[in-house]
């Protein structure tokens, strides 16, 4: 596996595989990586000659109270996992490799940046779609994956793609869980085994209302209020949001029906976990 720091270095190897006619795939992630991510590159090789992943910690796409400085980070591990799943190539640049001072430019998208998790990390998806742009600029993807634990990211992604007419076809790749159901995250290290049990409630309450719109509930609110009050009963969890919203432009229903995505962001402690499910009613 290579591994590649600068952006110079990456562009030049883009351009030789491009000119070998080899199709690219990329898996973009902040490390610490986990079964999750994998699939994702599991993906890639099926549909891809070469596959790239990158790992950066992207500093601006955290708040100012956010975890950035203690977010997980093991490159050894990661390296290791990264060649025995195959990778080609391992992108690892530093933020100033990225963000060269005086650095001014941002991309917007606007009316689904501000929706779910952007209403409470302001400017997060700006700051998302910005690095990804440029790190699909740098890696020259024919395809990347990204996984459908985060939902707003990959719509918000797929949506900049398809405004800019970029080359990059971005696919989403299912949400991979434990065994137990809580969904695969690299905060999960977070957690003490107390708050890794109460952590469940998240999953949990979203099988809930499954099984109550399978059963013919189609009142969102109803929904939504039943997830709520089982997260509240859970001492060590705190809702952020809880939302039923259409999966295109993430408007919030009133009605269950059709294509739906059910969001929420969960405290578990004080790590914020996210969970969604996408259903067709
Ligand atoms: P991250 O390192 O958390 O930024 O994630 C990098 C990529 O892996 C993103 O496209 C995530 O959606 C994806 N990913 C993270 N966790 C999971 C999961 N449990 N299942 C599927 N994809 C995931």
């Amino acid at each position: 596996m290579k591994v590649v720091t600068s952006v110079a270095g990456m562009k030049a190897l883009a351009r030789q595989w491009k000119k070998e006619g080899k199709k690219v795939g990329f898996v973009p992630t902040m490390g610490y990586l986990h079964e999750g991510h994998l699939s994702l590159v599991r993906e890639s090789k099926k549909r891809a000659d070469i596959t790239v992943v990158s790992i950066f910690v992207n500093p601006t796409q955290f708040g100012p109270n956010e975890d950035f400085k203690k977010y997980p980070r093991d490159l050894e591990k990661d390296s290791a996992y990264l060649e025995k799943g195959g990778v080609d190539c391992l992108f690892y640049p530093d933020a100033a490799e990225i963000y060269p001072p005086g650095y001014r430019t941002y991309v917007e998208v606007r009316g689904l940046q501000d929706r779910l998790c952007g209403k409470s990390r302001p400017g997060h998806f700006q700051a998302v779609a910005t690095v990804v742009l440029k790190l699909f600029d740098i890696v020259g993807p024919g395809l990347a994956f990204f996984g459908a634990k985060d939902a707003q990211q990959v719509l918000i992604i797929g949506k900049m793609a398809a405004d800019l007419d970029l080359d990059t076809e971005v696919v989403t790749c299912p949400l991979v869980r434990d065994p137990d159901g809580l969904a695969l995250s690299s905060r999960n290290a977070y957690l003490s085994p107390e708050e890794r049990k109460a952590a469940l409630v998240l999953s949990i309450s979203l099988r809930w209302a499954e099984r109550a719109i399978a059963a013919g509930e189609r009142d969102a609110a109803k929904a939504i209020a039943g997830i709520r009050a089982a997260i509240e009963a859970e001492p060590l969890a705190r809702v952020d949001y809880v939302e039923a919203v259409d999966p295109v432009n993430l408007e919030p229903l009133a009605e269950i029906c059709g294509d739906v995505l059910i969001a929420l962001a969960v405290f578990v402690g004080s790590t914020r976990l996210i969970d969604n499910i996408r259903l067709h009613v």
